[in-house]
């Protein structure tokens, strides 16, 4: 029986073509989104991959999601954590509101949908977790102490998350893209791209979001058992830890 998938954000950017490839590698996968009902029912329509509304950053709504999802294809055993915002600005002018909405969207989210799959994946003794972190969440960034500290704090977690469940056939790993080619970043005027961010950029381009999503069929394999608590960066070359 094909393994069930649950991305979150995956109807737009990293997490569509993340949904996208799980499914053309045979998982039956379902697609959560927050807001954009018209991109959600595009995306439904374009790749026959159910789509799920509700707020990551809410645990009794990421609980009744997660039972819905359940019912409709089965039991969760491929969770990718990959809905993530911005919201920039400099710390001695950031607000309480973009400190708090980043850190709940980004972080708070990782621990909801985790919490709310790994009994399950405990009792079963099989579950893979991918968690979209960032490399601003490993050198930081100007602008970002709060997306930083968010994706910086999804490493730590999926650190413990990996020891607790290492005897329980569970893997827990995160993927650190650098730039990657979405609306969010092809959005950036053409002369800031090249002046300032592809220069960084030993590749010398953007990543593509099916890039990335290579990273996680990767670790979300059943050969994949023995990767576990690991950070794969996958950045053009543009910060090496
Ligand atoms: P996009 O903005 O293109 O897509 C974000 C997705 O997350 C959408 O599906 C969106 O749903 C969903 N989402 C946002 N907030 C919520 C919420 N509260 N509840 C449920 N779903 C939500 O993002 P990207 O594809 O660019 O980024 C995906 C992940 O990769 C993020 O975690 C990001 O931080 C990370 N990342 C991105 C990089 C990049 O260069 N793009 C680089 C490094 C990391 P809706 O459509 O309804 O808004």
């Amino acid at each position: 029986m094909a393994r069930v998938a649950l991305v979150t954000g995956g109807t737009r950017g990293i997490g569509a073509a993340i949904a996208v490839m799980l499914k053309g590698a045979g998982y039956r996968v379902a697609a959560n989104y927050g807001g954009n009902d018209e991109a959600a029912n595009a995306f439904e329509a374009r790749t026959g991959i159910p789509v799920h509304k509700f707020d990551v950053g809410d645990f009794a709504a990421v609980k009744a999601g997660v039972a819905t999802v359940e019912a409709e294809l089965g039991p969760i055993e491929v969770l990718v954590n990959n809905a993530g915002i911005t919201h920039d600005g400099m710390l001695h002018k950031m607000g309480e509101d973009a400190w708090h909405a980043v850190i709940r969207t980004n972080l708070d989210s990782v621990f909801n949908l985790t919490r709310a799959v790994i009994e399950g994946m405990r009792a079963r003794g099989f579950g893979r977790i991918v968690s979209i972190s960032s490399i601003n969440g490993q050198k930081g960034q100007m602008g970002q102490a709060n997306y930083s500290a968010a994706k910086a704090g999804v490493i730590g977690f999926t650190k413990a998350v990996a020891l607790e469940n290492a005897g329980k056939g569970i893997t827990a790993n995160v993927i650190a893209p650098g730039y990657v080619g979405t609306d969010m970043v092809r959005a950036v005027p053409e002369e800031v791209m090249k002046a300032k961010i592809l220069p960084q950029i030993p590749v010398g381009r953007l990543a593509e979001p099916d890039e990335v999503a290579r990273c996680v069929l990767f670790l979300v394999a059943d050969e994949a058992g023995f990767v576990t608590g690991s950070t794969l960066t996958a950045n053009g070359g543009q910060y090496m830890v």
